[in-house]
């Protein structure tokens, strides 16, 4: 059944149930309830296991299901089972309409302040519950492409010739598809969303649920046609190794009753009954691993884990016969390693943590898939709207199954053009030394940042010509309005997480150290008008970008540089042509009538109408007039070319005092006085580059742009016949890199008080790199002209007005309590998706696994999580993850260790050693 619900179509309820028959609650397809059958209280816990997981996530709950078949296995949760929000969980749209985020089922980590996000703290929500993130995710489905496995094989193998038989596309791909059982979607929505795939990608058989909502939206059906528009081509297979392109994504849904399937319905409650040998015991958090005292060839053995319910509860531990395997995520697995004396040497020492084993890369090499998005007001009912509604089809379990699933990944080209890629591939690898050197954060060990170097070498060689460098996803569960989202998915920056104390309750520090990224948000804007008339007014970050001081049109350079006068400001060409008439008209309609000149014609037209003038006069770019159809009396190339722009983006508050706006606003006898109405914006400032980078910043910045000299002049000019253009770019580059840069202003600061209830500031670029050209199409010099400023088509402009941005929140911030809260381009940034903080790579690249997830230095403890990734991937992380536990199940059975019966002490931590001695001596004191 098809339902035409204005411009919003929607599939309605299953067969035979016609919609609306049902009041709310009743009738709703049964859910499968959370089962409690292996979880246990600690009265039931056994003295010993042959594995202790520890973390009861995504990852760990596979890692249980699949050891517990042949072995005992305990599994240690911090969190609650979540048996009391099953619902929220279960259903699918309850990710977005009724989310845990925030609640007691999230860790609720937040980022240390973010620099380059003006001090921004990020929010870091992430599962602390059975199931760990993959209870709370959006639930999208999507794979990494084949070229970043292989990269990720490759990384390690450098250092470790098994890498290559455990880890790669081939060996992923089967341990993704393992975990998987695909369903189709239904033939109604896959006709509404216009949904393509191919089901030989997708498994069959294994444990989780894969297919699509129970209804679609017709906005969606037009999402990959609208990307093709801008470039970004339909992606008919999704998850086969390639993901360039858009595609409406299969989500991790159970289709059967249209519930959530994540690892704790789909690998523990499926479960024949295994009471014996597996235990999972919830509100459990691991607080350190304790270790023989002698460590064995192998490395250290941990025989037994501690933990505890929560701070003020007493420590217990458990033993291990054989291994223990670290699954508590991107945070909760180094956490436990450096409580366990795992470490770098600076951290353990800061934190007052007995050092064990010595171990740079536990936390380091952070990476996460930051998002920023464009919000529309909708001209459609969106998701949300229905939600809001309470209808009783907003209530039936397929509308509930509606989760957003438009998705794109795009290249590098869509992002720049293929010149713009080009010439910035050749920066972030000319960049490679200095960012190896400032970036990982500071570290005692060179092994960072060779891994830094590493990892950037696959991304600026490897990969930058083969894979999505960014993703966009469309979201309409939000009443009233259309979002799209970018998120970048190979940042360059890198950061860490530590802990600095002993308390293993105590805080992560997080620290990701973030950048912006201003390619994506235009790239977002094209797609917006793409998809036409469902969209509205964009609200957020809104149009604040203007232009109002173009010039060089119709430049003062010489003629072999693309010059249009000379020193004069005679047109070249001109003593040759004497011009003896103007012909003119009142409009296009009106007859033309012609006027003689004795001396000399001077346009003054104005940046736009002087080359038009000239070029519907002959004199111009010869492909421009014969393209127009306009007879040539003199070729000038310069004529319309070497189009500069101050190009202006602002910040918006709220403000807390009355603007001129306000007052304005108000009507009032004041606000008509000529008096007030003489007020304009004044407070205006101009700034150097060293205000706007500092002075390291802008001495290295200037040497990027210098050495992107010749890479620009050959790219960045608009396409032209002429050698001239090209030799102009070139002359005012290398004033503006070399006689100007340490010299004079490149930005403009004003501040505007004219809207009611906002202040905002502007930064207006003074010296763009980029460079545009305007040309006419036609004969008609009433027709319009064509205007191409190609803006940010130089990185530097790119940089620059970030820089500005950033130096404005400054100017905010000192500006005080007269301005409220950021408005616009506001904290409209999230993370969900960090990785690589217990990396698998070489040890003398800050690795902290090995190609068997063995954690360097220890005999039997391995982190089976997503920590382990040797770098963030263009895709969703649970199909990856899924795929890691899968294949280390296989691998951590294939050589199982056993842990010798030793009545040897364990290692104790320092503070205990120190307590233990301070004790034997008072006692000695005493008793002597
Ligand atoms: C809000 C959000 C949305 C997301 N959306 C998507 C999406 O749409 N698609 C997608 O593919 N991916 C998504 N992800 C990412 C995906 O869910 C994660 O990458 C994945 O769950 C990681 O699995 P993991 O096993 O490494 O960690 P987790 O699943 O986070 O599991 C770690 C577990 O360890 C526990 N733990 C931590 N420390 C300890 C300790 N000391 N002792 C005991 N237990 C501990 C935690 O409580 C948690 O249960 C999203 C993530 C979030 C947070």
């Amino acid at each position: 059944m098809l339902l035409v619900y204005t411009s919003l179509v929607y599939i309605g309820c299953a067969a035979g149930r016609p919609q609306g028959s049902h009041a709310p609650g009743d009738g709703h397809i049964p859910r499968e309830t959370l089962r409690t059958r292996e979880v246990i209280d600690e009265n039931n816990l056994e003295n010993a296991y042959d594995y202790v997981i520890a973390g009861g996530g995504l990852a760990g709950l596979v890692l249980a299901a699949r050891l517990s078949e042949s072995n005992t296995v305990l599994v240690l949760e911090a969190g609650l089972s979540g048996d009391d929000v099953a619902d929220r969980i279960n259903t699918p749209s309850g990710a977005y309409y009724s989310s845990i985020v925030g609640t007691d089922y999230d860790w609720k980590y937040v980022t240390v302040p973010q620099p380059n996000l003006n001090n921004r703290v990020i929010s870091w929500p992430r599962g602390k519950i059975l199931g760990g993130s993959s209870a709370m995710n959006a639930m999208y489905l999507v794979r990494p492409a084949e070229e970043e496995l292989n990269a990720w094989q490759q990384l390690i193998t450098s250092d470790d010739a098994d890498a290559a038989t455990n880890w790669g596309w081939a060996q992923m791909y089967a341990a993704m598809k393992k975990s998987e059982n695909f369903t189709e979607p239904r033939a109604d929505v896959a006709q509404v969303g216009n949904i393509q795939w191919d089901a030989s990608t997708h498994g069959s058989g294994g444990p989780m649920s894969v297919s699509y909502p129970g209804i679609m939206m017709a906005i969606v059906g037009n999402w990959t046609s609208s990307l093709n528009t801008i470039g970004v081509p339909p992606l008919p297979n999704p998850n086969g190794g390639k993901t360039f392109g858009g595609f409406v994504t299969p989500s991790s849904i159970n289709p059967t009753n249209w519930t959530r399937s994540y690892s704790r319905s789909a690998y523990i409650d499926s479960l024949p009954p295994r009471p014996s040998n597996l235990h999972i015991l919830p509100q459990a958090t691991v607080t350190r691993l304790l270790f023989l005292s002698d460590a064995s060839a192998d490395g250290w053995i941990a025989n037994q884990v501690e933990f505890a319910q929560d701070s003020s509860s007493t420590r217990r531990t458990v033993k291990v016969r054989r291994e223990v395997i670290l699954a508590g995520g991107p945070i909760g697995s180094p956490a436990i390693l450096m409580h366990s004396g795992f470490g770098p040497r600076d951290t353990l020492e800061n934190a007052g943590i007995q050092m064990i084993e010595e171990l740079p890369g536990v936390g380091q090499h952070l990476q996460d898939h930051l998002a920023a998005g464009v919000v529309w007001q909708s001209n459609i009912e969106t998701a949300g709207d229905i939600h809001a509604s309470h209808s009783d089809f907003a209530q039936s379990p397929e509308f509930l199954s509606f989760i957003n699933d438009a998705i794109a990944y795009v290249n590098m080209t869509n992002l720049m053009g293929a010149d713009g890629a080009s010439t910035f591939k050749q920066q972030v690898q000319s960049a490679r030394e200095n960012s190896s050197s400032t970036i990982p954060p500071p570290s005692s060990d060179s092994s960072i940042s060779e891994g830094y170097k590493a990892i950037y070498d696959v991304l600026t060689n490897t990969l930058f010509d083969q894979v999505s460098y960014a993703e966009l996803v469309m979201a309409l569960t939000s009443p009233g309005t259309v979002t799209i989202q970018v998120a970048l998915q190979h940042p360059f920056s890198q950061g860490r997480l530590y802990v600095n104390s002993t308390d293993p309750f105590g805080p992560v520090v997080i620290d990701p150290q973030y950048y912006s990224h201003f390619a994506g948000i235009k790239l977002i804007r094209q797609l917006g008008a793409a998809l036409g008339p469902a969209l509205g007014q964009e609200m957020s970050p809104g149009p604040n970008i203007t232009s109002d001081q173009d010039i060089e049109t119709c430049g003062m350079l010489p003629r072999a540089q693309g010059g249009a006068v000379d020193s004069k400001l005679r047109v070249y060409g001109a003593d040759g042509w004497i011009a003896n008439q103007v012909e003119f008209a009142q409009d296009s309609s009106s007859t033309r009538r012609t006027v003689k000149v004795r001396r000399e014609v001077i346009l003054a037209g104005g940046p736009m109408g002087s080359p038009a003038i000239l070029m519907h006069s002959g004199f111009g770019p010869r492909d421009v007039l014969e393209n127009a159809g306009i007879q040539m009396i003199e070729e000038l190339p310069g004529v319309g070319q070497h189009l500069q722009d101050h190009l202006t983006a602002g910040v918006v508050w709220q403000s807390n005092n009355e603007t001129a706006g306000d007052i304005h606003a108000s009507h009032s006898d004041f606000a008509q006085s000529p008096e007030f109405l003489s007020f304009i914006n004044d407070a205006i400032a101009y700034v150097n580059m060293t205000n706007l980078m500092g002075a390291d910043g802008a001495s290295t910045f200037k040497q990027q742009v210098q050495s992107a000299r010749e890479n620009s002049s050959s790219t960045i000019p608009p396409p032209s016949s002429d050698s001239s253009i090209s030799e102009g770019y070139k002359a005012i580059y290398d004033v503006l890199t070399n006689t100007l840069f340490d010299q004079v202003s490149y930005a403009e600061l004003v501040m505007a008080l004219t809207s009611p209830g906002t202040v905002t500031i502007q930064v207006a670029l003074q010296h763009p790199f980029s460079q545009g050209r305007l040309y006419v199409n036609s004969t008609d010099p009433f027709g319009p002209v064509v205007i191409d400023p190609q803006y940010y088509s130089h990185f530097a402009d790119i940089i620059t007005m970030r820089q500005g941005i950033k130096l404005i929140r400054q100017l905010g911030a000192a500006l005080g309590p007269a301005l409220g809260q950021e408005m616009s381009p506001g904290p409209n940034i999230t993370s969900d998706q960090d990785i690589e903080t217990c990396g698998m790579l070489p040890r003398a690249q800050g690795g902290a696994v090995d190609s068997k997830l063995r954690v360097y230095g220890a005999a039997n403890v391995r982190v089976a999580d997503s920590s382990v990734f040797p770098f963030i991937v263009a895709a969703h992380l649970a199909s990856p993850t899924y795929g890691l536990a899968e294949q280390a199940a296989v691998l951590i059975q294939q050589e199982p260790f056993t842990v010798p019966n030793s009545a040897r002490t364990n290692i104790r931590p320092l503070t205990e050693v120190v307590s233990l001695v301070v004790g034997l001596l008072t006692a000695v004191l005493v008793f002597t």
